[in-house]
């Protein structure tokens, strides 16, 4: 059996320094990528669109309308989502 990631490499998490706030008009701009709301890490400053069932996984609410996911860690810095939590957004 080929190891999967001796094949296809492993990839690099981002540093994680903490503390990054979102810009506004990034968490106002309309969604591009088909999600259903959009998170935001303050870990790695990563802001990518969760689909509606991976937020409401993340979250357990399903009312998602002028809210964005703030969040201290990722799965771009980390393993999984640290702190989630719905915030207006402003
Ligand atoms: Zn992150």
């Amino acid at each position: 059996m080929i190891d999967k990631v001796a094949l296809l490499g492993k990839t690099k998490k981002l540093p994680k320094s903490g503390s990054l706030k979102p810009h506004p008009a990034l968490l106002r701009a309309p969604l591009s990528q088909g999600g259903a709301i959009r998170y935001f890490c303050t870990g790695c400053g990563s802001c990518y669109e969760l689909t509606a069932e991976g937020a409401s996984e993340l979250l357990s609410s399903s009312s998602f309308a002028h809210k964005y996911v703030l969040c201290d860690g990722c799965i771009m810095c980390g393993d999984k989502f640290e702190n989630p939590h719905l915030v207006a957004v402003p």
